[in-house]
């Protein structure tokens, strides 16, 4: 479960200060999926970064099942990322030149497990994802769609506790986006996984169990669906 109390985060540029964050307070209980919109500029990126212990912010404290990322040592801090937080970066981060297997294998790297451990559960991974005929397919040969399921395969094959996802159906054509969608809507429903995902996509908004609205580095607005499918 996260919990964010006045999380501020400024940047220098050219200058001056960039408030990209401006007092976000903020839950996602355990199991919940939150889905962040705004416009391109709101900060959905930055929480996303700030959520995940890449950054810390300026100011407020950044609670991850009642730890202050914000106040970690970065060494405590790496072993969270690699250990419960699973990340699909804008654009999906897959390494061209790699198969999908291999990319979503690398993912495992750091944990201590042996080779063939770490390729079937790839293969499995990347089975639960419908992608168990392209296994073998570098990741620059795949679609767009493909390729973002490949990112989702990634971030969850070592089974976090926390999922992130930077805009995971950004430049998809429709059929692929409303795929992406619908698979994120089914981990949501499957995994008890801590989720919040950034998005301008209505395919996603739509199915969205909570919704923050973000606007100018704040939550802007907060709704709950009960009808989605997912819960939450
Ligand atoms: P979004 O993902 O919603 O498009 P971002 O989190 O990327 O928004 O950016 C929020 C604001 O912070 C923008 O004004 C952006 O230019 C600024 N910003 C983000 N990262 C940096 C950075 N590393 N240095 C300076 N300004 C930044
Ligand atoms: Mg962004």
């Amino acid at each position: 479960m996260y919990h964010l109390t006045g999380v501020t985060k400024c940047y220098r540029s050219g200058g001056g200060v960039v408030r990209a964050l401006d007092g976000i307070g903020l839950c996602v209980e355990d199991g919940g999926a939150l889905v962040v919109q705004g416009a391109a500029g709101s900060g959905k990126s930055t929480l996303l970064r700030i959520l995940g212990g890449l950054e810390r912010p300026t100011r407020g404290s950044v609670e991850l099942d009642g730890t202050d990322l914000a106040t970690l040592t970065e060494c405590r801090l790496a072993r969270i990322r690699t250990e419960s937080i699973g990340t699909v970066p804008s654009g999906g981060g897959l390494t061209p030149g790699f198969t999908a297997r291999q990319n979503v294998a690398g993912a495992l790297l750091p944990l201590r497990l042996r080779p063939a451990d770490r390729w079937e559960l790839a293969g499995e991974a990347l089975r639960e994802v419908g992608m168990d005929k392209q296994l073998d397919v570098a990741a620059e040969e795949l679609a767009a769609g493909a390729r973002q399921r490949v990112a989702l395969a990634r971030a969850l094959v070592k089974r976090p506790t926390v999922l992130l996802a930077d805009r995971p159906t950004a430049g998809l054509d429709a059929a692929a986006r409303a795929e992406i969608a619908e698979l994120f809507v089914r981990v949501w429903g499957e995994r008890r996984l801590t989720c919040v995902v950034a998005t301008e996509d209505a395919a996603l908004v739509g199915r969205a169990p909570r919704l923050a609205t973000l606007s100018e580095g704040r939550v802007a607005a907060m709704a709950r669906y009960p009808s989605a499918a997912a819960g939450g």
